[in-house]
């Protein structure tokens, strides 16, 4: 039987060691050892990923901000997707069915919840401080940055709803500090997406 891994949030580590969860140190996950009964870390058992937003193409947006807490510039990430991506919505015709539709401009996702297992092994190559954690703020867990000097978390709420956060861009220059690097695979994730002038042709492409 494959390995089974296990979705914990950092703020929760400490149980799922105590529950008998192994750390993967390469991969940077926690998962069931042989031998262990999976029912007791029930609500970290893998689910399939709840998709609202699709694209066949997508960005993983890079930059870099100064840490709220420490003041430390680290690296925060984010997902940008071109026009022609899909938004699950309801459909006009059909109370009980949502339908696929396209958009015709890019845009930047944010308060992601589920992510395509293949975004997520993408992501993890560039950082192990993105993974979901809980905000006291939106009282919700989520796929989150954190300070990588001082592990603090970096809300989304700062960074993507606040002008001039690090990925709300007010001028080229400030656009020019995010850098693009692009996969021609699929994206899939649920959260809400923002529209809106990002200046994202300013963005550098890695
Ligand atoms: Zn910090």
């Amino acid at each position: 039987m494959p390995r089974i891994d296990l979705n914990v949030p950092f703020a929760e580590k400490d149980e799922a060691k105590r529950l008998g969860a192994r750390w993967d140190g390469e991969r940077k996950v926690w998962y069931v050892p042989d031998g262990v009964a999976t029912n007791v870390f029930g609500r970290w058992l893998p689910r399939e990923p709840d998709i609202s937003v699709r694209s066949s193409i997508y960005f993983i947006a890079q930059t870099i901000n100064p840490c709220w807490k420490c003041g430390e510039h680290t690296s925060a990430f984010g997902f940008i997707l071109p026009a022609g991506h899909e938004m699950l919505e309801p459909d006009d015709e059909d109370d009980d069915r949502d339908a696929w539709c396209r958009y015709d401009e890019p845009t930047i996702v944010h308060y992601v919840t589920d992510l395509l297992p293949g975004v997520v092994a993408r992501i993890k190559a560039f950082s192990r401080h993105y993974c979901v954690d809980f905000s006291k703020t939106t009282q919700s867990s989520y796929w989150m940055n954190h300070c990588e000097h001082c592990g603090m978390k970096q809300g989304d709420f700062e960074m993507y709803c606040e002008p001039q956060g690090a990925f709300f861009p007010m001028d080229e220059h400030a656009a020019s500090q995010i850098v693009l690097h692009e996969f021609a695979e699929p994206f899939g994730c649920n959260g809400g997406a923002v529209y809106g002038n990002h200046l994202f042709e300013y963005m550098r492409r890695a």
